[in-house]
């Protein structure tokens, strides 16, 4: 998601937007899969029966798309044959993944690699998008003496078999088609770029950032907070990505948490200005994982099944300016406060929410921003949670020097302590 967001590109590149409605129109049917029908729970059944039923469901799902896959499963894991084996199998990867680094306590815990940015085809010199909007939250954080490049938490990049934690080997295989790619990230020169370019330049980022999403969980638990300064890919669902989002890195992170972190309830709280669709489909059947989703519902994706599975929906419409959206954030909190105690908060704070932002159509000022996470924290604090936080959507040249700002705002706050560079 050097977007996130659906529409960026369309923006960004103009004379090919025919092109694209044209692509959606041709090609969509034959690349994603029909509608997932799926329902959550909301019975009084006990743990084992709900999780052996997501189990069974993400099972079918993964069965369904992997039949027409004709590359079969990779590396020396064999092709679980039901759902406990789909189980075991994902066990099994996430138990042999190095994604979960040691980190020594002089680094601080946030994450960051210079492959995040995104700079190709001139796309980083054009106009209001900001493709390197990790790097100049580091660098904004580094001027301000905040944090030195040497406590920054360098993450690995997902192998195939992490990423097939949660995606299926035919949606893995329709990352090697530009096309494909061009329509999920929603920039059609894309499609006419040579694959392997696509994996370097694009793919490639992404996928480090995945990494960090998942690094951050760790980290959370251990530290009792985590910032990846990426990742919040939250249109990405196991079988479908969109909306700039190619690998579901939130339920990747929340499925290596269960097994490797003994965490068996966890909270996303979404404020993106867009609606969570790919978790909230991932997610649909289990109730260890509940959804406070608080977006703008006259924006893309208005995915209709993905908003039956959020646990406490929160619409805020068009043109909502920075009062009215944090007094309902205030009771949000109080509603999510009541019904869940998680013990891991994935906070997706997207700075889309801005004034001024292309694609979010909110009011909400720098200032603002930075007291809704500084909100987010506090009631995390309140619940005794680790929490991890990624930047997601929002692209302005403006935004990082935003995002700077509210970490250092929670520094100062003391809900995050980030160790002096004197004492490395
Ligand atoms: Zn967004």
């Amino acid at each position: 998601m050097f977007g996130v967001d659906s529409c960026r590109p369309l923006f960004l590149f103009p004379v090919f937007n025919a092109s694209l409605v044209k692509y959606h129109l041709r090609l969509t049917p034959a690349i994603f899969s029909p509608p997932i029908i799926a329902f959550k729970l909301r019975s009084s059944l006990d743990r084992p029966v709900i999780r052996n039923r997501f189990v069974l469901f993400s099972y079918s799902r993964w069965s369904a798309m992997s039949s027409s896959s004709a590359s079969g499963v990779s590396s020396a894991i064999p092709t679980p044959k039901n759902a406990d084996e789909f189980e075991a199998v994902r066990r099994s990867r996430i138990l042999s993944s190095k994604l979960y680094l040691d980190v020594p306590p002089s680094k601080a815990p946030i994450i960051y690699s210079s492959s995040y940015d995104i700079s190709f085809l001139g796309i980083e010199k054009l106009h209001p998008f900001d493709s390197s909007k990790w790097g100049h939250i580091c660098q904004f954080l580094n001027a301000d003496k905040i944090l030195e490049k040497n406590q920054i938490v360098e993450p690995l990049e997902p192998t195939r078999d992490d990423l097939l934690v949660v995606h299926s080997e035919s949606y893995l295989d329709s990352l090697k088609s530009s096309v494909n790619v061009s329509m999920i990230v929603e920039v059609p020169p894309v499609a006419v770029l040579p694959n392997f370019l696509v994996q370097k330049k694009v793919l490639q980022p992404f996928r480090k950032q995945v990494g960090g999403t998942v690094l951050s969980a760790k980290l959370a638990k251990e530290r009792g907070w985590a910032i990846n300064v990426g990742g919040g890919f939250h249109h990405c669902s196991a079988q479908k990505g969109g909306g700039f989002c190619a690998y579901a890195d939130i339920s990747i992170c929340i499925q290596f948490a269960f097994v490797a972190l003994n965490i068996s309830r966890v909270m996303i709280i979404d404020l993106d200005a867009h609606q969570g669709n790919g978790h909230e489909i991932d997610f649909a059947n289990d109730r260890r994982v509940y959804v406070l989703d608080m977006y703008n519902p006259d924006i893309y994706p208005h995915d209709l099944e993905a908003k039956r599975y959020i646990d406490h929906k929160v619409e805020v419409k068009s043109r909502t300016e920075t009062d009215a959206y944090l007094t309902k954030l205030d009771e949000a909190l109080e509603v999510a406060k009541r019904e869940i105690n998680p013990d891991l908060i994935v906070y997706n704070a997207g700075t889309d929410i801005l004034e001024g932002d292309p694609l979010g159509y909110l009011k909400v000022t720098p200032k603002g921003v930075v007291e809704r996470d500084e909100k987010v924290f506090r009631f995390a604090r309140k619940m005794g949670a680790p929490i991890l936080m990624l930047t997601s959507g929002g692209y302005m040249k403006s935004n990082a020097r935003v995002i700077a700002d509210s970490i250092m705002n929670l520094k100062n706050k003391m809900l995050i302590d980030i160790p002096s560079s004197a004492s490395i």
